[in-house]
């Protein structure tokens, strides 16, 4: 628990070591430290914990750590950062400072958005799900900064999992939501998006993306309030902090975009490339598969416009940064092509 995991999980009835093992020992030792039962831990530091858990060998390998000499499983984080604990509901929220230079990473439900940075001021980069907006809070804290130093939302598109709190930043903090003119009727209606293949077929056949799409559901990822008013970008740098240059990649979504970072070498390329699909769990570059994709070719065209940044760190919509350049990524993406 001290490296972060705030969620255990055990297929036995106890965390416990055997009773009778533990009385045994207790009779030859009388050492009291023997019967510490181990959900004790959470007098001390807040932690949830699941028994008699199934499905073991079906957790995700992101996300997930499995200790089979104990018989338990634990569920942690990964990655470095920094762990706070949200209502017993929610997922567990890790924060990455300076994932890049000045751009601030948020983890939540298997989504990622970000914090761009520049002279203290702050834009928003895609708005996770609804619940994302107390991680945002806490983001703030981190950072020592408060929402009145936020001055714009872009979003790389208009996906539910993308426009989580963008309503409630526009309606609070009077800040503009940017958002790709082809991307605005998603904001509208949110659920409406267009994708190649039913996600049902995924839900049913991908076992392994259960525990992503189960975050989903829990975090209300499907049902952001719609977006009242929008600001339209068609292309060219956007004028709110950080200044980040608009790289059409349509294909995911009709209206999607990366930004670049020229001054910060980094690509925050939203969707166009991810290294987790949450629809398969497959994790490395790859486009996204076609339940939530709308034109999977268009897609796979749209990795060269991603290619000709030249970006050295690229972070996206879902999954771990990628650090070894783009190109690599791209080529990786391509190899592993649609699924
Ligand atoms: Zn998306
Ligand atoms: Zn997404």
């Amino acid at each position: 628990m001290e490296k972060g995991v705030r969620l255990i999980g055990t297929d036995a009835w106890s965390l416990d070591r055997p009773y009778p093992l533990i009385g045994a020992e207790w009779r030859k030792r009388r050492d009291p430290s023997l019967l510490w039962p181990a959900h004790f831990a959470g007098i001390e530091r807040e932690y949830c914990h699941i028994e008699k858990m199934a499905n073991l060998d079906k957790l995700p390998e992101v996300g997930a750590t499995r200790a089979h000499s104990t018989r338990a499983s634990v569920i942690s984080p990964g990655g470095r950062g920094r762990y706070r604990k949200k209502t017993a509901r929610e997922e567990m929220v890790v924060f990455h400072p300076n994932a890049a230079e000045g751009v601030h990473r948020i983890e939540g439900s298997f989504t990622n958005w970000y914090l761009l940075e520049e002279d203290g001021r702050l834009t928003v980069v895609d708005t996770g799900v609804p619940t994302s907006w107390s991680s945002l809070i806490e983001a703030l804290e981190n950072l020592e900064r408060t929402l009145s130093d936020i001055e714009a939302v872009v979003l790389t598109h208009a996906h539910f999992d993308h426009l989580g709190f963008a309503e409630r930043a526009r309606a609070e903090l009077g800040v503009p939501v940017w958002v790709h003119e082809n991307d605005v009727p998603l904001t509208k209606q949110p659920r409406q998006y267009a994708h190649e293949r039913a996600r049902t077929y995924y839900f049913a056949t991908q076992l392994r993306a259960a525990p992503m799409v189960a975050a989903f559901v829990r975090n209300r990822a499907w049902w952001p309030r719609p977006i009242k008013e929008v600001r339209r970008y068609g292309g060219g740098n956007l004028p709110v902090p950080g200044s980040p240059r608009v790289v059409f990649t349509p294909g995911h979504t009709l209206g999607h975009c990366s930004l670049y970072l020229p001054d910060r070498d980094c690509l925050i390329a939203g969707d166009a490339i991810v290294t987790l699909d949450p629809y398969t769990a497959r994790t490395g570059p790859r486009i996204v598969a076609r339940a939530a994709t709308a034109d999977s070719e268009r897609a796979l065209a749209s990795l060269e416009a991603l290619a000709e940044t030249g970006a050295g760190t690229v972070l996206v919509g879902h999954g771990e940064p990628w650090t070894a350049g783009i190109e690599q990524a791209v080529e990786e993406a391509r190899r592993a092509g649609v699924s």
